[in-house]
């Protein structure tokens, strides 16, 4: 069974520390300030029949503007849904960049804003659709899986779209039709889902430049600190930080654990926006963040993605204002996009995993 791995180009890893090393951080304010551009942002969303589409990774500011104005806070997967499904004339998805190619793809007749058209991913970046598609054209027998984290031109050479909310079920009903896969671009995520599901994977080898900095020596030690704590993991963690964990599982996984399990303290390796939401599901729990380095290596994250966090009050309220920060997918490239993200958002829905619109 064939699980050959792809290794990304030398440069691209430099283009990526460079970009994460200058993605601009947003200007602290004071409660005042927060709270007059809160009540500006709101005026905007109704005048605009816009709705907020937020990542949990975003700023916990962020997020509970999303709650209080009929928007939604959720995982990659769920927020194509949302959008997909809104009547709104506007979304505005605070997140990166492809969240908001994303719901254009699903939402042509809407217009979509960002906060900042700059912010990207690991993912992403790492996987060009040049390079991509040079090497799918190499494997014309394997089916082209591809994670919600690429642009919008990889989600267009691809036969399916997945999410970490619904890439095991997914697979499983790829191999169940006897099908070989080529998978890109997370390398820890290609590898777990290989490994619950025993599918023949190529995979492409691109990190998260947050989930990759966590670290199973670290990790031991705060568990000794903390004995009663269960430990969580996103997949995008390296196989051995993996193999630690009580759960392995998307964001929704993941949150699902705080709440559901009768424990009262867990360490959560994923990006810390999530505290926000895990806080509010589960208030008495007590949550610590994962170490992210140690001695021996460096911290470039440090538990928070460096691109959700361009998202800010100060830079959605001027989107929203002046217009900016449109995001455009050029037409034929939606259109090939669609087939794959459809496939993944209509398998979905079958199998319960998001919400339908009543
Ligand atoms: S946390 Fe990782 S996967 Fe998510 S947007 Fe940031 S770099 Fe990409």
């Amino acid at each position: 069974m064939a699980q050959q791995a792809i290794e990304i180009p030398g440069q691209l890893e430099s283009r990526i520390q460079s970009l994460a090393a200058s993605a601009p951080t947003q200007p602290w304010l004071n409660n005042t300030e927060k709270e007059l551009l809160k009540t500006e942002i709101k005026q905007l969303l109704k005048e605009n029949n816009a709705q907020l589409v937020a990542h949990y990774y975003v700023d916990d500011d962020l997020q509970a503007l999303a709650e209080e104005t009929g928007g939604t806070v959720a995982d990659s997967l769920e927020m194509a849904n949302f959008g997909a499904q809104s009547d709104a004339d506007m979304l505005v998805v605070c997140g990166v960049r492809f969240m908001g190619e994303t719901s254009k793809m699903l939402s042509p007749e809407k217009t979509v804003l960002m906060p900042d058209l700059d912010a990207t991913c690991s993912l992403d970046v790492g996987c060009p659709a040049d390079e991509f598609a040079k090497f799918c054209a190499q494997h014309p027998d394997r089916t082209v899986l591809v994670y919600a984290n690429t642009s919008a031109e990889v989600k267009a050479i691809a036969d399916w779209v997945v999410t970490s909310g619904n890439a095991l079920q997914i697979v499983r009903h790829l191999k169940e039709k006897g099908e070989k896969l080529i998978w890109a671009p997370d390398r820890h995520l290609g590898h777990w889902i290989q490994k619950e599901t025993g599918i023949d994977m190529i995979r492409w080898q691109g990190h998260c430049i947050v989930h990759d900095e966590f670290k199973t020596f670290e990790l031991q030690r705060l568990k000794k600190q903390h004995p009663k704590a269960k430990i969580l993991v996103h997949p995008e963690s390296p196989a051995d930080v993996v193999d630690v964990a009580d759960v392995v599982g998307s964001t929704k996984v993941l949150l699902g654990a705080v709440t559901s399990m009768p424990d009262k303290e867990f360490i959560v390796a994923t990006d810390y926006g999530i505290f926000y939401k895990m806080q509010q599901m589960a208030p008495g729990k007590k949550l610590y963040i994962a170490p992210t380095g140690s001695k021996t290596q460096s911290c470039n994250s440090c538990a928070h993605c460096p691109w959700m966090a361009m998202n800010g009050l100060q830079n959605l309220r001027d989107c929203l204002k002046n217009r900016s920060g449109e995001v455009f997918v050029e037409e034929q490239v939606r259109i090939k996009a669609l087939r794959s993200l459809e496939r993944m958002l209509d398998f979905s829905r079958q199998a319960g995993l998001v919400k339908v619109a009543s």
